[in-house]
């Protein structure tokens, strides 16, 4: 399976690490024609500002929007807000995703933390129960899921952190900076 990895900026190398783990193919995508060939596309974090400027500079972002509608996608934390509708500010979003965002949510860079979910889908698909230890770095929450969007994971408070409309997956916090490869797997899921 070959899978992108936007790597414009952010956490990328990360993505393709932990694919290259569960024996996909990591493939870098910079430029319009690396899109070619994928089976599916991940939005790494870093800062959705920076990541969307980046890809109206290079011409991303219309092919970005062609290919959500065909393959699985999946951001996370800078690239969930990058695929969401609604930001609730002005900068560029590829709006593939019925939800709205905020962003830094929980505040600054001190206020990052670790949370251990219940993701009742990803346990259907890796057989496991034990609950998923998530990292949040200057994290977005999820504010409004709408239309074919649904909530897949809460934090204990009930803000919602993981969501998913069709293929298209989106995450407040940061699978690829642990070690537990299941949401890459419920991803690959989604891809074949
Ligand atoms: N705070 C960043 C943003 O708003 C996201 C942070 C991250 O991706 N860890 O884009």
């Amino acid at each position: 399976m070959r899978i992108g990895v936007l790597a414009l900026q952010g956490d990328f190398a990360e993505h393709v690490h932990m694919l290259k783990r569960l024996g996909a193919e990591g493939v870098e995508v910079r430029l319009p024609r690396h899109l070619d060939g994928l089976h599916g596309l991940i939005i790494p974090g870093g800062e959705s500002t920076t990541i969307g400027k980046l890809s109206q500079a290079y011409g991303l972002m219309e092919p970005l929007r062609a290919f959500a509608k065909t393959h699985a996608v999946w951001g996370t934390c800078a690239g969930a807000i990058f695929l969401s509708k609604d930001a609730r500010r002005a900068q560029p979003l590829l709006k593939v995703m019925d939800i709205t965002v905020q962003r830094n949510a929980f505040g600054a860079q001190v206020d990052s933390f670790e949370a251990d979910l219940d993701i009742p889908e990803l346990g259907k698909v890796t057989h496991t129960t034990h609950p998923y230890h998530a990292v949040f770095i200057r994290a977005p929450i999820i504010e409004q899921v709408r239309g074919g969007a649904r909530v897949l994971s809460t934090l204990s408070d009930g803000r919602i952190v993981a969501a998913q409309e069709g293929r298209i997956l989106a995450t407040s916090f940061h699978p690829e900076l642990t070690e537990d490869t299941r949401f890459h797997e419920y991803f690959l899921s989604l891809v074949s």
